[in-house]
Order: C-alpha cells, then sequence, then structure tokens
C-alpha cells in the first residue's frame, strides 16, 4: 500500500491492497477472551476488568513501522503509509450499541479518545489524529461490537484542512472564531437546536450533507477536543452524546461520527507553527454525526456537491419531538 497526493485537491489517497490475512470473524474478535489475538495499547479502567480497551487495527491502513519519507514521481507524490491505525473497543458487551449505554460508560469512551488522542501526537511525526466511528452495516462497520477507529496520519486530512484554512481566514477578518459565531446564533434562532446539557450543544448544521447531520460543540471556546478547559464537564458531553444517538436511532440506525480536532502543532517545522499561529483561537473543537438514511445521491458521487432533501430545520424539530428515553 502507499500513499498518493493528488496534485490538483492535495488530498492523499490509500492506494493498493490491504496486506494481511482477515481476522476470523467469529468468534467475535473484541470480545473478552480473545485477548491473545492483539496486544492492548490501553485500556480503561487502569486496574481491573477492562471496559475499553484499544488495541492495534488487524489490517492497518498506516503502520508504525513504516517510513514516511515522501518520494516524486515526476510531478506526483506518494509516500509510505506511515502512520497508527488503532480499534477502540467500547465495551464487554457484544451487542450493547453505544447509544444503549450508560452516561458514564459513554464518558469513558470519550475519555480515550481524548487519551489517544494526547499519546499519538505525542510523536511529533503524526499531524493528525482521526477518530471516528462506523456504527451499522450501511455505514460499512467492521465489527457488529461496538467500536470507534482512531488512526495517525503524517499529514492533515482534505476536509480538516478546509476546516483550518476557513476558520483561519475568518479569524483573520473578523477576529473571531466562526465555530463560536455559529453556535451562538444556532442558540439565539434555535429552529436548528436539538438539544443541549451543560456547556454543550446539538444542532443541525445550517448547510447539513444528509439528512439529520447533528453536530456536538461546547459553547465555551476550545480548540482541542483532548484538552478539556478547567470545569469542563464531559459526563454533560457524554449525556448530550447518548441522547443525540437515541434520538437519531428512531430516524436511522446507521450513521458516521468523526470528532474535529486541531492538529498537531507540537511538531517542528517552523513554517508550519507559524502557519497555525492563530489555530488556539480560531479553530473549535466539535463532533460530527452523519446518519445514513438513504443512499447517497447519485449528484454527489458525479458533480461532489451534496444533495439533501431534508432542511436542517425540519430535522431539528423532528429530532427534537423524539424522546430519547433513558438507559
Ligand atoms: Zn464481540
Ligand atoms: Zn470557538
Ligand atoms: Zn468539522
Amino acid at each position: 500500500m502507499e500513499l498518493r497526493k493528488d496534485p490538483i485537491t492535495r488530498s492523499w489517497v490509500v492506494v493498493g491492497h490491504r496486506e494481511r490475512p482477515p481476522v476470523a470473524a467469529e468468534p467475535c474478535p473484541l470480545c473478552p477472551g480473545q485477548e491473545s489475538l492483539s496486544k492492548t495499547v490501553f485500556v480503561l479502567p487502569e486496574t481491573g476488568e477492562w471496559q475499553v480497551r484499544v488495541i492495534p487495527h488487524f489490517d492497518p491502513l498506516y503502520r508504525i513501522e513504516s517510513e514516511a519519507a515522501r518520494q516524486a514521481e515526476g510531478i506526483y507524490d506518494r509516500m509510505l503509509p506511515l502512520g497508527a491505525h488503532e480499534i477502540l473497543i467500547e465495551t464487554r458487551e457484544h451487542h450493547l450499541r453505544t447509544s444503549q449505554m450508560p452516561d458514564e460508560a459513554i464518558e469513558r469512551i470519550l475519555d480515550a479518545y481524548a487519551h489517544r488522542i494526547r499519546d499519538l501526537k505525542l510523536d511529533l511525526r503524526f499531524k493528525y489524529v482521526t477518530v471516528f466511528k462506523n456504527c451499522g452495516p450501511l455505514a460499512g462497520e467492521e465489527w457488529s461490537h461496538s467500536h470507534s477507529q482512531i488512526t495517525a496520519t503524517t499529514f492533515v486530512p482534505r476536509r480538516i484542512l478546509y476546516e483550518l484554512r476557513a476558520a483561519r481566514d475568518y479569524f483573520q477578518q473578523k477576529e473571531r472564531c466562526v465555530f463560536c459565531d455559529i453556535l451562538r446564533q444556532e442558540e439565539r434562532q434555535g429552529k436548528r437546536l436539538v438539544d443541549t446539557e451543560g456547556e454543550y450543544l446539538a444542532f443541525c448544521p445550517y448547510a447539513s450533507r444528509v439528512p439529520y447531520e447533528v453536530w456536538l460543540i461546547g459553547r465555551k471556546h476550545n480548540h482541542q477536543f483532548e484538552t478539556p478547559r478547567p470545569g469542563a464537564r464531559r459526563r454533560d458531553l457524554a449525556a448530550l452524546l447518548g441522547r443525540t444517538l437515541r434520538r437519531l436511532g428512531q430516524v436511522a440506525a446507521d450513521y458516521h461520527l468523526v470528532v474535529h480536532t486541531a492538529p498537531n502543532t507540537q511538531h517542528t517545522k517552523a513554517e508550519l507553527s507559524d502557519y497555525w499561529k492563530t489555530l488556539a483561537e480560531d479553530y473549535h473543537w466539535h463532533i460530527e454525526i452523519l446518519p445514513i438514511v438513504e443512499q447517497r445521491s447519485k449528484s454527489y458521487s458525479i458533480k461532489e456537491v451534496y444533495f439533501n432533501a431534508l432542511p436542517p430545520e425540519q430535522a431539528a424539530e423532528r429530532l427534537r419531538q423524539i424522546d430519547p428515553g433513558a438507559v
């Protein structure tokens, strides 16, 4: 496998076959009792029976042991897929979905996300750490046992790069964080708001790409998900995420979830630290949830324009009406 850069859009594409023979799906390799299949990268709690366990991916897209060394091929750029690819097992219970977990269990998962992001950012070769979750067969989940995935890459993924540049440009013009401005307007108008808990809110973004797209964000400015502000209560975020997933479960069983946080600013390239010098003020972490309610419209694949038949104002109203219940 190798990474190739599109010289026009500047996005990196992993090209090639995955290399390892697949791990047997039966018995479930993520269940307790199967620990010998993989080494343990991280567990919570630190003592006693694990409740959240992070392991290297059985067939990783990115590998720690390879070298990133970029090579030119005429006008093109390529590199080996240096990085990390991990599976975060969210629970010991095979059939328990994230939406069915109590707040404290969801909080433990969010804590594990933060731990892994912080730890992987200590490797200065990695420019970005992505935490995501594909839930359900339509989302392309690899195992039905609740899990998230973590990748660390030597490049910043394209969508994040767009967000970073746009946030920096907005800040240069207005000296304000665009995400703070968005959430203040959403709170004031209320029509796309889904739910709030403590200092966190869930809303359908103005230009939702798919029906029932929901973002979770904190009211208080912070660019790094992994470093909570003093006094921030991650339990509130966990409660809001649980309720949001239960609401979404009534309209779409499957979804993608991704945490968007700031890139790794600790690496040594001086030009980049200058490039991102207002990052802490201009970027704002958030969680994006993209439910899958219909096959993606053909117009997307051909023209790369999203077509979403459900206005986010209607989506938010419907989601507000759904009783998220209790676990
Ligand atoms: Zn299992
Ligand atoms: Zn902000
Ligand atoms: Zn985002």
